[in-house]
């Protein structure tokens, strides 16, 4: 489980994430909505310590993460995002067992069968031996799912990892990410695609100006929104 205690991240003095507090059970996908600048792409980098927060706590199983070195805390937190960045000298498989080899020191070949179930877990046995230019947008996005996978993490966290995609390549994309939510992955996922937020989500944030105004079941966020700002949000996007 992740656990949230009124985070709050600042960019010099400016605070963008103002005491955010969210259960996130293991198991459960979360999904966050919210508008341009509503502080979304801010808290996946408060949680997994690309920005060191300001105040509160972030706890992975119960325990604080915030004493612990960064490197180690995203051994534990696999993100992946709008941009793929893969290693474009390295092919697919390469790409994948990398990170299981060098910076889990796992042997080689150790990496490699992983980099290789993993590969197979996203539909891509067939493109291990291609270079990220040579494989679509989609087929690079669960590539970089892939290896974020390879390393075992106790969550995952996305954000906006469909929306640099071509419209036809975006389904596979989510069709994967809803399967991993299946099996029983913990993940937060940014997104502006509703229709997913809907369909996937256990639980919904909805974020405006550094904060979050509302949270709650699918149902409850999509069809029985308590806030002015929730429902003129919904209006521009639905
Ligand atoms: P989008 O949907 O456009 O991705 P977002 O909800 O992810 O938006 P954030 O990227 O978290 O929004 O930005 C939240 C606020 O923090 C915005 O006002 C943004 O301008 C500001 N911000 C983001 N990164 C920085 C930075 N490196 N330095 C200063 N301010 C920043
Ligand atoms: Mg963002």
């Amino acid at each position: 489980s992740l656990e949230l205690r009124d985070l709050t991240l600042a960019y010099g003095d400016i605070e963008v994430l103002r005491n955010v507090s969210l259960q996130i059970p293991a198991g459960s996908t979360t999904c966050i909505i919210g508008p341009s600048g509503s502080g979304k792409s801010t808290l996946l980098r408060g949680i997994n310590r690309l920005h060191e927060p300001k105040a509160g706590d972030v706890l992975l199983s119960g325990r604080s993460v915030l004493k612990d070195k960064p490197d180690a805390l995203r051994l534990r937190i696999g993100m992946v995002f709008q941009h793929f960045n893969l290693f474009p000298d390295h092919t697919a498989l390469q790409n994948v067992a990398l990170a299981p080899w060098k910076i889990k020191r796992l042997p080689k070949q150790q990496a490699m069968e992983i980099a290789r179930l993993r590969l197979d877990e996203v539909g891509l046995t067939q493109r291990a031996d291609h270079r990220p230019r040579d494989l679509s947008g989609g087929q690079q996005q669960r590539v970089a799912i892939a290896r974020a996978l390879a390393m075992d993490p106790e969550v995952m966290l996305f954000d906006e990892a469909t929306s640099a995609l071509d419209p036809e390549l975006v389904k596979g994309v989510l069709n994967l990410m809803a399967n991993l939510c299946q099996r029983g992955m913990t993940m937060v996922v940014v997104t502006h695609e509703m229709g997913f937020a809907r369909k996937v989500a256990d639980q919904v944030v909805f974020m405006d100006e550094g904060e979050i105004v509302e949270t709650g079941t699918p149902e409850a966020i999509f069809e029985n929104p308590q806030s002015a700002r929730l429902r003129r949000f919904l209006s521009e996007v639905l």
